[in-house]
């Protein structure tokens, strides 16, 4: 856990935040400023700062959030498809340094992305 990090926040109740999924390893919530219908962040409780910076044997942790994708999905109705982002580093136009999967769906998205 990093103290001022946004999304360690929310995972530790800091910051009041409804959570639409909580396990032992994640939280998952609405985006604050959604670009589609369902736009929900799924993230992992420890502070992993980007995708980059994941380590061998933390692949248990992404499986799990994929799996929570795949179910919040279904929750969602998300029934024609959806969308699953990872932002990572400058380029990859990552904001917070905390690692998140976007869940994006209820609309259909364009491609390429810009
Ligand atoms: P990224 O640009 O991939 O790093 O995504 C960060 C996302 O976090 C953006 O889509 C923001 O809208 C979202 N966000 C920022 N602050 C909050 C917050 N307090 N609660 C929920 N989502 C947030
Ligand atoms: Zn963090």
């Amino acid at each position: 856990m990093v103290p001022d990090c946004l999304f360690c926040k929310i995972a530790r109740g800091e910051i009041p935040t409804e959570l639409l999924l909580e396990t032992e390893n994640l939280v998952a919530f609405n985006d604050i400023n959604p670009e589609a219908p369902t736009h929900i962040l799924v993230v992992p409780k420890k502070h992993i700062p980007s995708l980059a910076h994941v380590e061998d044997g933390e692949q248990g942790i992404l499986g799990e959030i994929l799996l929570a994708l795949r179910d919040l999905a279904e929750k969602k109705g998300l029934k024609q498809g959806f969308r699953v982002v990872v932002n990572t580093g400058t380029h990859g136009g990552q904001s917070v340094g905390h690692l998140h999967f976007h869940l994006l769906g209820g609309r259909s998205l364009r491609w390429p992305p810009g």
